[in-house]
């Protein structure tokens, strides 16, 4: 067998095809058969990508049309009830994307990327059978192309573990009908070829397994192990150490393990285990998750160590994860400043570096021709310019990290509350919004053509401003208390910024896969971040000065803005955070000194940088927390700070949340209810919160007496002092004419209540 690796590869396609004729055929522009055989292209396209680089393990079946684990769905017939009556195409994107009767399946995070899968709703009493056409499909698709694929599945215990059990039952309860169609799928598969590679991926295994999930996995590999003769088992784990597990599987009969040494260096505390089982070792050493090119020879060290345990010859090189989780090829980043574009490597270059490291680890030096010792000088002058930069290393910055001293806000929350009470003027049950408004067509073309040239900076501004107007006049219109400017000027909350700090980086088509058709392009941090001038000030300042009332200046919080970007491997996450922090902190100072009284401070994704491990949360939270406080730290007593966050369930995490110590919080609750709001209460959290007393996600606009309601009921959890009233977030992907009847309402629906009480 071969000896280096990829664990899947992005299937969207280096041009978005796939996204392209799945919008169509949804827009019913095209029939399904065109979706096939640009489902085949891209697949075979693929295919050769990794063959012609030299890939000795390449996957089938990490293509799908929208999500693997949906596709597990489909090849199990956990087929929710209200589908029945579909089949094929319009099942699978029914199930996917909901239709005109049936409500789409859940979607939610892939572990802590940025992919969301389809959460299966499992239940007892459905008819669980095989369906293993797709999978049977790829490997032939696959053969005829002339490669012989590894198969990849998703493992059970994953799958059982990331369902949810609509029945109210538990998850795991489903094992004993499920194994046995594992079982009958690794003897379908085994019929297949003389012998067959099966990678089954169970990722689940880095997070903290309980008991009973522990006691499953032997009997599981066991099991499958046993299910065929010519079947070679690896089971794939990836993000973190998946320590547990691996003590577990090296006593089942499966003939490898893939771990993660670059997200899970804990992996190399179960190397001796590995050595003594004979098993063969997976080692996930290039980076799957992140955009920069690989030092080759420090890879060849790591794998050095590796080797010092256990036999070169029992070690794969592969990706840390699978490319999905990175964007596709930088064939097409023409723009990018050639000196940074030399410092990156997308999944297409991933393939050509898996097969540089293993080459030299396995084969040495000596074995490379002319051309592969280029490529290795090549990379090695890549790094040393990189890690060698003028446009990276900012001594300013490091020493100004580095002189840091403890970061508090000017007096306790108690004693700022009192002073902004009277000095702000705000009553109870304050009503606001969380920041943007309505992004109009118009609004869009005018940055567009701003950001094109087509459009000169001047009446860019005049535009904008008077979309800022427009909002002013519409917020005193409808009788809010604390206002916004509407955000017309921004396309992405963390772009926005990125764009105005040194240290960025943007692609062209740095594309990664979201969800479905759904990708995004994050920025990348390259470099140590600074501030050149003023961000937001002049915006602010401008719809402060067009009204009486008070003006809230909306900015992005530092580990949001960390969140949502590629980051530096050369530096601790903590450390960027910092740097962030520091500009951000700036820019509080000048709004506040250019007369601004409340700033918030957005920290939408806080909660999506928890890491998987319980064990890493206390670092996480410290450095997370110190980041953001910094972040606020410039403003004075008198400057009210709110931050907020996109969810509500802050069962685990309220007394990090309280220890930000913002002065107010906005949070979504509205399709929560407020039973996660008790928290607050129970903790006697002190500060002020705003919960999102509507859903904006829905055009539907709710009636006044609706919101009394609502209103009544956040009452019964917490004081009025301590509530602030407003919508979910997301305004902005709304129409004004259902933004407008809606805030009326809200603001309406405060006003009864106020006189009540
Ligand atoms: N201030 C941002 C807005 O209102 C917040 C966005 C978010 O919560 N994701 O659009
Ligand atoms: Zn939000």
């Amino acid at each position: 067998m071969s000896k280096n690796y990829v664990i899947g590869f992005p299937r969207i396609g280096e041009q978005r095809e796939l996204k392209a004729v799945l919008e169509k055929y949804w827009a019913k522009e095209l029939p399904f058969s065109e979706v096939n055989a640009v489902a085949l292209e891209l697949k075979q396209r693929h295919w050769e990508y990794q063959n012609d680089a030299g890939i000795d393990c390449i996957s089938c079946n990490d293509f799908s049309f929208y999500d693997n684990m949906l596709d597990t769905s489909v090849m199990l017939g956990a087929i929710p009830k209200r589908f029945k009556g579909l089949q094929n195409e319009s099942l699978y994107f029914a199930m996917a994307r909901g239709d005109k009767e049936r409500t789409a399946m859940e979607m939610t995070k892939w572990f802590n990327t940025n992919y969301h899968y389809i959460v299966p709703e499992l239940e007892a009493d459905i008819l669980y059978k095989l369906d293993a056409n797709k999978i049977i499909r790829e490997y032939k698709e696959a053969k005829a192309f002339g490669i012989t694929p590894k198969i990849n599945i998703i493992g059970p215990l994953t799958y059982l573990g990331l369902s949810k059990r609509i029945d109210g039952g538990d998850v795991y309860g489903l094992y004993g009908k499920i194994i046995p169609l594992y079982v009958e799928l690794l003897e379908t598969i085994s019929t297949l070829d003389s012998s067959v590679v099966v990678q089954i991926d169970e990722p689940i295994f880095t997070k903290d397994l309980d008991t009973k999930v522990l006691s499953l996995i032997k009997p599981t590999y066991d099991t499958l192990s046993n299910a065929a003769q010519n079947i070679n088992i690896i089971v794939s784990t990836y993000f973190e150490h998946a320590k547990e597990a691996t003590a577990i599987l090296v006593h089942t009969p499966i003939f490898a393990i893939g771990l993660d040494f670059l997200y899970g260096e804990e992996n190399f505390d179960s190397l001796e285990l590995l050595a003594q089982s004979g098993k063969t070792l997976v080692a996930g050493v290039v980076d799957g998750r992140n955009i920069w090119k690989n030092d080759i020879e420090k890879t060849v060290a790591l794998l050095g160590k590796i080797a010092s345990v256990m036999l070169s010859e029992r070690v794969y090189v592969s990706s840390s994860c699978s490319l999905l989780h990175t964007p596709f090829t930088l064939k097409y980043e023409e723009k990018m400043d050639a000196g940074l574009k030399n410092w990156l490597s997308y999944a297409v270059e991933k393939l050509g570096e898996i097969a540089l490291v293993s080459q030299l680890f396995h084969e040495g030096k000596e074995s490379f021709n002319s051309y592969e010792l280029e490529l290795l000088h090549a990379n090695k002058v890549a790094n040393i310019s990189r890690q060698t930069s003028a446009r990276i290393h900012d001594k300013s910055v490091q020493e100004r990290v580095a002189n840091l001293a403890i970061f508090e806000r000017e007096g306790a929350f108690e004693e700022r509350i009192k002073l902004k009470k009277s000095l702000l003027g705000y009553k109870n049950l304050a009503t606001t919004t969380i920041g943007s408004f309505p992004q109009t067509q118009e609004i869009r073309s005018a940055r567009n053509d701003y950001k094109k040239g087509l459009l000169s900076q001047e009446s860019y501004e005049l535009e904008m401003k008077s979309y800022i107007d427009t909002c002013i006049a519409f917020q005193e219109e409808v009788g809010l208390e604390i206002l916004v400017h509407g955000e017309p000027e921004r396309n992405d909350m963390v772009e926005y910024f990125g764009e105005q700090l040194n240290g960025y980086g943007f692609s062209q088509n740095g594309w990664v896969q979201s969800y479905g058709s759904r990708c995004v392009k994050p920025p990348f941090i390259y470099g140590d971040i600074s501030r050149p001038k003023p961000m937001t000030v002049d915006w602010i300042k401008y719809a402060q000065s067009k009204t009486q009332k008070i003006m809230k200046a909306m900015l992005t919080g530092p580990v949001t803005i960390l969140n949502w970007s590629f980051v530096r491997d050369d530096k601790q996450r903590e450390e960027v955070a910092k740097q962030i922090a520091l500009a951000i902190s700036d820019e509080v100072d000048d709004l506040q000194n250019a007369g601004i009284k409340i700033i918030q401070v957005d920290e939408a994704a806080f909660k999506e940088g928890y890491p998987l491990r319980k064990e890493k949360i206390v670092a996480y939270e410290k450095w997370a927390v110190a980041a953001f406080k910094l972040s606020v730290c410039s403003a004075h007593e008198q400057t009210q700070i709110h931050t907020h966050m996109c969810y509500s369930e802050f069962n685990n995490i309220i007394k990090t949340i309280e220890a930000m110590d913002a002065d107010v919080i906005s949070i979504e609750t509205a399709r929560s209810d407020n039973r996660l709001l008790k928290i607050f209460k129970e903790v006697g959290y002190k500060q002020e919160v705003g919960p999102g007393i509507y859903d904006i996600h829905s055009p539907r606009v709710p009636s006044v007496a609706e919101m009394v309601c609502q209103i009544e009921h956040l009452l019964e959890v917490l004081p009025k002092e301590q509530l602030w009233i407003n919508p979910d977030c997301g305004l902005k992907t709304r129409k004004w004419e259902e933004v407008k009847p809606s805030l009326i309402n809200m603001v309406e629906a405060v006003k009864i209540v106020r006189e009540r009480s």
